[in-house]
Order: structure tokens, then sequence, then C-alpha cells
């Protein structure tokens, strides 16, 4: 579990809410790439705006996704969350046509 998490919850009609939303997709993820709607079977439910950057847990913030796109999107928050932490230490590599 990411620290970040440690106080997310969920209300408690969420399995309700979870099916009501993957229901409404027809079960297909609703992530689109390039105006092209992903083709899997979404089987997660996603909060569109993360619940730790302040989304909520209404229908109109929860779409239908994919695992793969789901684990894609978790990173990016994950790696949101970790931003005022001291990043990763990476000296910029300098161009050897710039010396
Ligand atoms: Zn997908």
């Amino acid at each position: 579990m990411p620290a970040w998490s440690k106080n997310y919850q969920v209300p408690r009609d969420w399995p309700h809410r979870r099916n009501s939303v993957l229901k409404r997709a027809g079960h297909q993820c609703e992530v689109v790439v390039d105006g092209v709607r992903c083709p899997n079977v979404a089987t997660q439910v996603d909060h569109v705006v993360n619940v730790a950057e302040g989304g909520g847990h209404d229908l109109s913030n929860l779409a239908a996704i994919c695992v793969p796109h789901h684990a894609v999107k978790s990173k990016g928050e994950a790696a949101r969350g970790r931003a005022r932490a001291p990043r990763e230490r990476r000296d910029p590599e300098k161009h050897p046509g710039l010396l």
C-alpha cells in the first residue's frame, strides 16, 4: 500500500457504485487514446480525479478501466504524490557537442 492511500476509504455502497460504473461502460475500458477507446474488458473502476487529489466517489468521477490502464494511471498518481519528495538523483547528462 502506498503511503498516500493510508486514509483511503470508499463508501459503504462501493460495490454497488462499482457495478453501476462497469454496467454504464458496457464493461469496456473507458480510457480513450488518440480518439480510440480502449477495447479491453474493464474489470476495475478508476477515480477520474484521484481521491488523494480531491476527487470524490460520485459516479461522475468514476470510470471503468482495464487492468493495464489502471496500473499505468495508478503509477502516474503515485509519482505525482511523491512529487514533493526529493527526486531520484539523476544528474543531467551533458551533450558532448555542447561542452
Ligand atoms: Zn484500457
